[in-house]
């Protein structure tokens, strides 16, 4: 089983978060620990955990660096007491820049934590600022020299793209700095200015001006031109990886296999259902102060469902969606079930079959969402 914690506190809010987060104070983070213990220990005699291995596990967030070191040691000390950690192929912890101390990066160490992820995003002061960042680029360099010092040696970095008014120029020179880095791993994600958020009402107010559909484009294909030159192998439409290093708990989202989430807005899909936890924080904690799971949904997936996101994960991969697995898993074949969407999309020329895989093209890529719109 794959394994997601979420951790909804960060330093402060920036300008293009949707996700859920709160502002972090020790005494909230506490009290959500505690929350996030009754959630574990609910669905471990519900039976949805056995102390059993685990695969793989990711803390992501929020910011889950910005925990205290208490707090983090009292995070890994429950995931310890419910799961097997030494079996754990693969631990990651998200964190940004400033919130990572050497003191804390041997705690994550001496808990198992093998991978470690860092949100960078851009290396310019001027685009940190619109994004509203809490870090600039010399608390990456320096976050870089204490997360090698420490001994981590598989780290993924997260760079944005199609930031308003960010130039190609300015692109290219993230890239470059953070492939000096030698990360074994980088995410290039394309912003989405989202509802509700301060940047999408900047440039609707006209204080900036987004980003060009076709800029983006030119800097989507700088970033896999200049990545791939430079060794890493480009696996799935935003990541990035040296040889053998893709991320294993990623992988699993990308092959539609099951894993578990817990936490505030956390999503599960486990034995053909899909579960997510309320958003809401206060109604998290207090559900599970009385014992009640937090479920907002609970859906049972049907065999249409399944088959759907199979192929809509796989395709954001690279190789593309194994026909001859999918012939095993759904007992009928790709092809049949989606006969005239598959004509239709290989006329275009926006995916391809090869050998045993369906997977997009170089000009399906960019515009992935269209493509998979056709098996929803
Ligand atoms: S660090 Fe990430 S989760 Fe936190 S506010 Fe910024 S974008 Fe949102």
């Amino acid at each position: 089983m794959s394994l997601y914690i979420h951790i909804p506190f960060c330093i402060s809010k920036c300008s293009y978060c949707s996700f859920t987060s709160f502002k972090y104070d020790f005494l909230s983070a506490e009290k959500y620990l505690k929350a996030l213990e009754l959630e574990i220990c609910i669905r471990f005699f519900e039976k949805t955990f056995k102390k059993q291995k685990v695969n793989t596990i990711f803390v992501g967030g929020g910011t889950p660096t910005v925990l205290d070191d208490e707090l983090i040691k009292k995070l890994f000390l429950i995931l310890d007491e419910y799961f097997y950690l030494n079996d754990v192929s693969e631990f990651t912890v998200e964190s940004n820049p400033n919130t990572l101390s050497k003191q804390k990066l041997k705690i994550l160490k001496d808990f198992g934590v093998n991978r470690l992820s860092i949100g960078v995003q851009a290396c310019q002061r001027r685009l940190l600022e619109i994004l509203q960042r809490a870090h600039d680029y010399e608390h990456v360099i320096h976050s870089f020299e204490l997360v090698r010092g420490v001994g981590f040696d598989n780290v993924n970095v997260d760079l944005i793209f199609g930031i308003p008014t960010q130039t190609l120029e300015e692109w290219e020179q993230s890239l470059k700095n953070i492939i000096d880095l030698q990360p074994e791993h980088i995410a290039c994600y394309n912003l989405q200015l989202e509802e509700g958020t301060v940047l999408l009402e900047r440039v609707r107010k006209g204080e900036l001006e987004s980003c060009h559909e076709e800029l983006e484009l030119k800097m989507y294909n700088r970033a896999i031109e200049m990545l791939v030159k430079e060794g890493y192998v480009h696996y799935e439409i935003s990541n990035f990886s040296k040889p053998s290093y893709e991320c294993k708990h990623n992988l699993c989202y990308w092959y539609n296999d099951d894993y578990a989430g817990v936490g505030l807005a956390a999503h599960s899909h486990v034995c053909g259902e899909r579960l997510s936890n309320t958003d809401d924080l206060k109604l998290y904690v207090e559900k599970l102060m009385k014992g009640t799971l937090p479920l907002q949904e609970r859906i049972l997936l049907s065999k249409q469902d399944m088959m759907s996101e199979t192929v809509f994960m796989g395709l954001r991969l690279i190789n593309g969606v194994n026909l001859k697995n999918f012939y095993d898993k759904f007992n009928i074949n790709l092809t049949d079930v989606w006969p005239d969407q598959l004509d239709k999309l290989l006329s275009e020329g926006l995916v391809k079959i090869s050998g045993d895989y369906l997977r997009l093209t170089k000009k399906g890529l960019p515009i992935a969402n269209v493509v998979f719109r056709e098996f929803v």
